[in-house]
């Protein structure tokens, strides 16, 4: 029967792989709305009609808020007021070095409240590559990126005057007007406080219809300068007027270097284009070169829809912060130490779990990006002193963890080899014998209690418990990179760190806890009670972090079966929580009763991986049952396609990767852990030109489960797959069935990495 089955899968390959070479529209199903309807109160993603390519150092969106304001495009909101150039990560970091440009009919209006224009979501079109509204004005917009700049039509009604309004924004910025080259450059500042004094993104926008009229504004109330040409200060604007009824296209493009670099990235990018029509053919084309990475089989439309807008939002950040010289080199602007720089840089992710999903997915699926991202982060060191931790685009700190770590180690486990290991293993040190200014920083805060008690302790320091468990998932990462290097010192360093995690662990409670400087534990316990020494989150979710020794985490709560009922009972207890030290409810906690999974918090980053801890514990049914769910259940193609944040590619990744049947629970061994694939069949088309084939014969809604596998024909029980097995490319075949199979898995050999395995 199995070398029946074995035989099946093998045939399905051949045949497929003719199909494959074509190359499908997949752009079709992303949907660059989901996760827009969203609010302070209640996420559903916090995005935005992410206009873009691949990881672009610009992206582009129409503007419903107000500036500087985190909510960029709310989707039931009816107005738009700018399309505007963004590089938002998160509502709650909000932008930096954005401007907008808005076409006004009728009255000259420049103020952002004034010259909004009414829309339904019936005349809108938002791709990847092209979006498109019509307003009830009649004014019609159309946008289509390249990596940095962007293509833009404006279509006026008959009637009316027409305007364009350049928005620069509050916090510095210049236009000036060159009306005999239909052009206007500027800049505009909006920077965060993580960027050397003098960061500033100069734009330039040039036209194809010469001006009528056009002058200056300023302020927020919008005083405008007729005929002006100029204008500096912390606000201004443009405004420019064409012939009524024009088809005016724009082309925009910027640069943290200069006015000069700015036109020199519009030749390279936009030069060529002549319609908007070719810059969005172009846009597309490169959306399908990496959207058929994955091409996917079965499952339902909406699957499909939902698949690839997360596989999209999975591919934008870090983004590219390097641009072209003119004899086509990389160079860049450092946000670390202020000088222009030949190579590449990255920025804006926030490790909070993307070093998880959202990187180990990279890994795979786009490892010459991924080698370069992780150099970055060395290149990073080398300027600032510091590793990221939040690089947004400076260091803006706030995380509470050296993750940078986990995937400098993990990359190295996983053969990238572009960084130097004794430079990285300088750095590593460094970031965890330090901490950087202010208060959310790089390096660690409370090291010098961590190193002296094993843990930090609370509440001497904030989220301490979260920081302690982190910590020592990052010293093992250290110690693991140690060792693979070759550097005993560090080696024999960092293994004294990696059970800290037990410091932290109240046997009598039967959770992390809270640790008092006198080895006491804080007193007033509750594992629903949010805050205090833990992260947007309560002991519910922070049991489950220690990625490196689940096998120890399995010892320290009584054995199998003591592990999987504690894993059970997140989703069998109530969703009541205590607000804690946060004080009133934050979106985080609404969304945890809004999904309906107990005390499983999937709108948020600390628990992502826990569905997956089963595997380690003899009964891996009940990730593949729990996985299965969460995609169904949670997520969709809509404007509420997320449980919660998305959180620059995580959220997403998390979708990604889970569809695939896989998830890295330990980056920095080569492992990723095997869950419940979505799709009855993907094809993975891997860099170095091998094939993945994910199969899941008999899979379907109730068939989550997996009966049998093989992996190229061999038959396999064990729980995960290492790196190089998925990078050979080959074919994965899971039989699927609709009950558990009880026998499979469950040996110990079968089971995850663990340092205590
Ligand atoms: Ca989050």
């Amino acid at each position: 029967m199995k070398y029946h089955l074995i035989y099946i899968c093998l045939i399905v390959n051949v045949s497929y792989m003719v199909v494959s070479a074509q190359e499908q529209d997949l752009t079709r199903y992303v949907n660059t709305l989901q996760g827009t309807n969203s609010k302070y109160e209640l996420t559903r993603g916090n995005t935005y009609p992410t206009t873009a390519l691949p990881w672009g150092m610009n992206f582009w969106t129409p503007q419903t808020g107000p500036n500087r304001d985190g909510w960029i495009y709310q989707h039931f909101k009816d107005s738009i007021r700018g399309f505007r150039q963004t590089h938002q990560c998160s509502s709650w970091t909000r932008d930096y070095a954005a401007f907008s440009l808005m076409p006004v009919t009728g009255t000259l209006e420049v103020n952002q409240y004034k010259r909004a224009a009414k829309f339904s979501h019936d005349e809108e079109i938002a791709k990847p590559h092209y979006y498109k509204v019509t307003f009830e004005n009649k004014i019609t917009t159309e946008m289509s990126p390249t990596e940095r700049g962007v293509h833009i039509r404006f279509t006026f009604p008959r009637s009316g005057d027409a305007y364009i309004v350049l928005d620069a924004n509050n916090g510095g910025s210049r236009v000036m007007i060159i009306p005999e080259e239909r052009k206007i450059v500027g800049y505009s500042k909006n920077a965060n406080r993580s960027v050397p004094d003098g960061f500033t993104n100069y734009f330039v926008v040039v036209f194809d219809k010469p001006f009528e009229s056009y002058g200056t504004w300023k302020g927020h109330e919008g005083i405008i300068t007729p005929e002006n040409k100029e204008a500096e200060d912390d606000y201004v604007g443009a405004y420019i007027q064409f012939k009524k009824g024009s088809k005016v296209q724009t082309k925009i493009t910027s640069s943290y270097i200069s006015y000069e670099q700015a036109e020199l990235t519009l030749q390279q990018e936009l030069g060529k284009f002549t319609s908007l029509e070719q810059t969005s053919h172009a846009a597309q084309k490169i959306w399908n070169e990496q959207l058929n990475k994955v091409q996917v089989e079965g499952g339902t439309e909406e699957q499909k829809a939902t698949f690839y807008s997360c596989f999209f939002r999975s591919m934008l950040f870090p983004r590219k912060f390097y641009e072209h010289d003119a004899n086509g080199h990389p160079v860049y602007y450092s946000p670390y130490d202020g000088k222009i720089h030949e190579g590449f840089m990255y920025t804006d992710n926030g490790f909070w779990d993307t070093f998880r999903a959202q990187f180990p997915l990279n890994a795979v699926l786009h490892p010459e990006y991924h080698g370069n991202y992780i150099n970055s982060l060395i290149t990073a060191y080398e300027q600032s002193g510091w590793l990221p931790s939040w690089s947004f685009p400076g260091h803006s700190g706030g995380m509470i963890g050296n993750h940078a770590l986990s995937l400098i180690a993990d990359a190295w486990a996983k053969g990238f080899r572009s960084y130097d290991p004794r430079q990285a293993m300088k750095a590593m040190f460094h970031e965890v014998t330090n901490k950087g200014p202010g208060g959310p920083a790089n390096g660690r805060d409370g090291w010098k209690d961590y190193f002296t008690y094993g843990y930090v302790s609370y509440p001497d320091y904030r989220e301490s418990t979260a920081k302690t468990l982190e910590y020592c998932y990052n010293d093992w990462c250290a110690m693991q990179f140690a060792s693979m290097t070759g550097q005993a010192f560090y080696e024999e360093l960092f293994k004294k760190q990696i059970f800290n995690y037990k410091n932290v662990f109240d046997p009598s409670v039967g959770f992390m806890r809270g640790r008092q400087n006198d080895g006491s534990w804080y007193p007033g316990f509750d594992p629903s009670e949010w805050g205090g020494p833990f992260t947007e989150g309560c002991a519910w979710h922070y049991l489950w972090s220690v990625f490196h020794d689940v096998q120890g985490l399995i010892n320290l709560l009584g054995g199998d079966k003591a592990f999987v009922s504690k894993l059970d009972s997140v989703f069998l207890a109530s969703s009541d929580f205590k607000v804690g030290t946060y004080k009133r409810i934050i979106h985080e906690m609404a969304e945890m009763v809004m999904i309906d999974m107990g005390q499983y918090a999937h709108g948020n980053q600390p628990i992502q991986h826990m569905i997956y801890l089963y595997n380690y514990a003899g009964e891996p049914w009940k990730s593949q049952k729990r996985v299965r769910e969460v995609m169904d259940k949670l997520y969709n193609s809509t404007p509420d396609g997320y449980p919660g944040d998305e959180d620059q590619g995580q959220t997403s990744s998390w979708y990604v990767i889970s569809a695939m049947g896989l998830y890295s629970v330990c980056p920095g061994t080569t492992e990723y852990v095997i869950g419940s694939p979505l799709f009855p069949k993907m094809t993975i088309s891997l860099e170095n030109g091998k094939k993945l084939v994910i199969e899941a014969q008999n899979n379907t809604s109730e068939n989550v489960y997996i009966q049998s596998a093989t992996l190229n024909g061999q038959a396999f029980t064990r729980n995960f797959l290492h790196y190089d097995e998925l990078m050979n490319g080959g074919v994965i075949c899971y039989q699927m069935g609709n009950t558990p199979a009880p026998d499979r898995g469950i040996s110990k050999e079968d089971r995850p990495f663990s340092i205590s395995k």
